[in-house]
C-alpha cells in the first residue's frame, strides 16, 4: 500500500490521510510528517498536528514507545528545518510569531512578521456536526 493511501483515526471522528496531516503545517515539513506517518499503526488515534513555538507538534494516542521515540526525534528535527521550504534552518525567536526558517526566508522578515496565511493551521472540523447545527432561515 502506498503511504498516501494510509488513513489514520483522527479525534475519533473520521479518518485522515497523509495529505490532510501535511496541510496543517508548512510545506517544508512534509517530509517530517511522512517520517511519523510510516511509523503509525493503523489503530493510532491522532489528536492534533500543528506548529507551536516554531516547531512541529504531533499528538497521538494508542501508540507504543517506539512511535513516541520517532515523534520525539522528528519534533526535535523540525527545529532545524525551514517550515516554508524544507532547507536547513533554525527556530527564530525575534519575530512576532516564532518560526523555524532558513536564512533566505528569515531575511524576508517583512513577509513573516506574522505567520503567513498559507501556513496558518486549518481548522479541523467535523463537517457533519456543523451542518446539523445550521439553523434554517425563518426559524
Ligand atoms: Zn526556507
Amino acid at each position: 500500500m502506498k503511504l498516501t493511501d494510509k488513513a489514520i483515526n483522527w479525534q475519533g471522528k473520521r479518518t485522515w490521510t497523509l495529505d490532510d496531516a501535511k496541510s496543517l503545517v508548512g510545506p517544508g515539513w512534509g517530509k517530517l510528517i511522512e517520517k511519523i506517518w510510516v511509523s503509525l499503526p493503523k489503530d493510532a488515534l491522532i489528536e492534533q498536528v500543528k506548529e507551536k513555538y516554531g516547531t512541529l507538534r504531533f499528538y497521538v494516542s494508542s501508540v507504543g514507545q517506539d512511535v513516541w521515540d520517532v515523534i520525539d526525534a522528528v519534533e526535535r528535527e523540525s527545529g532545524t528545518i525551514c517550515e516554508v521550504c524544507g532547507e536547513p534552518g533554525k527556530t527564530r525567536y525575534d519575530m512576532s510569531w516564532y518560526m523555524t526558517l532558513c536564512e533566505s526566508h528569515y531575511h524576508n522578515t517583512h513577509e513573516y512578521q506574522n505567520r503567513p496565511v498559507s501556513l496558518a493551521p486549518k481548522a479541523v472540523t467535523n463537517t457533519d456536526a456543523g451542518q446539523s447545527n445550521t439553523k434554517k432561515e425563518g426559524e
